[in-house]
């Protein structure tokens, strides 16, 4: 059984020029095969999608190709074949056999520089252990983003909302929080909204309702947190989303990180300030999460 699956995509997009080749090859994982001119490396252009899988099964396969598609509209990438990229992410969750939880990155970039097509692949591999972030959870700093909440409406070309290769300040982030002595991070609006993680979305509970951010703050649109909202109903809690500052953030009555893979990620503390964790309600949603096979 491995525990590394690569597959090149030949055949990312509609309107690549066309291949007699088959529209994916699965390759050694541990063999070179980006060239040094691809600009999703040079320039980080290009964008992905990260998701769970679950006895065998990828989770909320629609939701994430379906944002695959939109964040190529947003950078004007050729439009992915999404019949071929879900066949591709079916097929490296076949060829990786994994009974436990494992994941799928997809990747599809601009291509090589002057090039006349998309690069993409897919990689799936085993998943690491998140019991301890799952069960103990993360502490968080907020950190101004530096951009408006309408940021999404005023400045459509800083691709905010788009999930694109460009993490290099989602990656610096962490490390400032890990200098302030803290596990993750709670991005903040220059105006004082409450935003999303560099990987995560910002979920909290006040009373019997469960809330999340609002929709367009130049935030992903959350495949876990729809999952986790369609837990909740089931729990018969309310869901809404809102715009949400710090101070009613910090008033909640717990609050998580909830990204695919890590699933969800109970804050512990927000800048130093210990904060509730409900243990056995953030049990019954990973369990829940983890269990899903669609
Ligand atoms: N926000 C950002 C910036 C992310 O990178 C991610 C996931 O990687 C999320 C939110 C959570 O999205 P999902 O639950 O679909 O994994």
């Amino acid at each position: 059984m491995p525990q590394h699956v690569l597959a090149i995509v030949d055949r990312p997009s509609r309107e690549a020029p066309g291949t007699d080749a088959a529209p994916w090859r699965f390759v050694d994982p541990g063999s070179p095969q980006l060239t040094a001119l691809d600009l999703g490396a040079t320039r980080g252009d290009g964008i992905f999608e990260s998701l769970s899988v679950g006895h065998g099964r990828a989770q909320a396969l629609d939701h994430h190709l379906r944002r695959f598609a939109r964040s190529a509209a947003m950078l004007d990438l050729p439009a992915p074949d999404l019949d071929i990229w879900r066949a591709v992410i079916l097929a490296t969750i076949a060829e990786l056999d994994h009974p436990g939880e494992a994941f799928v990155k997809i990747v599809m970039t601009r291509g090589i520089e002057y090039g006349d097509r998309p690069t993409g692949w897919a990689y799936g591999s085993v998943s690491p252990d998140f019991t301890k972030e799952r069960t103990q959870g993360v502490a968080v700093v907020m950190l101004d983003r530096g951009y408006r909440h309408d940021v999404e409406q005023t400045s459509p070309w800083l691709l905010a909302g788009a999930k694109t290769l460009s993490y290099a300040i989602n990656r610096a982030v962490g490390r400032e929080a890990a200098r302030r002595g803290a596990d993750d991070v709670v991005f903040v609006s220059s105006d004082g909204i409450v935003l999303e993680g560099p990987t995560s979305t910002v979920v909290y509970r006040r009373g019997n309702e469960l809330l999340t951010p609002g929709t367009g703050l130049g935030i992903l649109d959350g495949t876990t947190q729809a999952n986790v909202f369609r837990w909740a109903e089931q729990q018969g809690l309310a869901t809404s989303f809102e715009l949400t500052t710090p101070d009613l953030l910090r008033s909640a009555d717990a609050a998580w990180l909830v990204s695919s893979v890590r699933l969800a990620a109970p804050i512990n503390a927000i800048d130093d300030e210990p904060f509730p964790v409900d243990a056995a309600f953030t049990a019954a949603m990973n369990e829940w999460l983890a269990a899903l096979d669609d």
